[in-house]
């Protein structure tokens, strides 16, 4: 039937099932295209940051989502990240089930904006948040673009760093094996001395739920997240600020 053609009896139509063939490609774009090829040719994070409000963003992307301007300034990282949260996945992307839970967890870096959601070769006994991590990668002759170039992230293996043995032995104490995430970062928040007071309501709502082992919702778990991101800075500052010597400090 011609596609001006109109119906005019309802009892023409018909129906049937068939498949359409289709094949399509996703691109990148331009900034994403050049995270690819930096971490395909030489295995490392594209970052990108706004000259404005000096945010910087992984993967690299070619605008400010809050300034509205472009970010020409890119650069390699190569800081370790930190497990923000994780999850474990029973199912592959086409449902089936897989032989073993695998791991999986948004990766974010410290000062950076974003991050990267990957699987985590960790042993989901000893997985926590805040654990350092770093990517473990194809070898270079295997490595396409792909974001599966990043085989996994895999606990960083060289002891604690210079930069993280404060905090690495705050979130040592804090986490304990094999316990639900939102369950540690609850923990972490209380622990971080960060002055829960006016957040108390929102704290002992989510306390309440959490103990009693409820799934939160997701509203409730970004709002955990942005406690947990709160009480992070509370313990960066207190770290710094016993850092500075006295006369550093500007008063008032
Ligand atoms: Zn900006």
């Amino acid at each position: 039937m011609p596609i001006l053609e109109k119906l005019v009896q309802p009892g023409q139509a018909r129906r049937w099932t068939d498949s359409i063939p289709l094949e399509y490609h996703y691109t990148a774009g331009v900034a994403g295209e050049e995270f690819r090829r930096e971490l395909r040719d030489n295995g490392r994070f594209l970052v990108s940051k706004c000259s404005k409000c000096k945010s910087t963003y992984i993967p690299a992307r070619m605008y400010c989502p809050s300034c509205f301007i472009e970010m020409k300034d890119q650069f390699p990282m190569d800081k370790p990240g930190y497990i923000y949260s994780f999850t474990s996945v029973n199912q592959d992307r086409s449902g089936t089930e897989t032989d073993s839970p695998m791991t999986v967890g948004l990766v974010k870096f410290e000062g950076v904006k974003g991050g990267i959601v990957h699987f985590l070769d960790v042993d989901p006994d000893q997985v926590s948040i805040g654990m350092k991590v770093t990517p473990s990668l194809k070898n270079s002759s295997e490595r396409t673009g792909a974001i599966t170039d990043i085989r996994a992230f895999k606990p960083v293996s060289t002891g604690p760093s210079r930069v993280s043995v404060e905090s690495e032995k705050v979130e040592r104490q804090v986490v304990g094996a094999g316990e639900n995430p939102a369950r540690l970062l609850l923990r972490s928040i209380e622990e971080s001395g960060y002055p829960i007071e006016e957040d108390e309501m929102t704290i002992s709502s989510l306390r309440s739920k959490i103990s009693r082992g409820e799934l939160l919702t997701r509203e409730e778990d970004k709002l955990l997240h942005r406690l947990g991101d709160k009480a992070r800075e509370w313990r960066k500052a207190v770290k710094t600020s016993s850092e500075t010597e006295p006369g550093d400090t500007l008063s008032g």
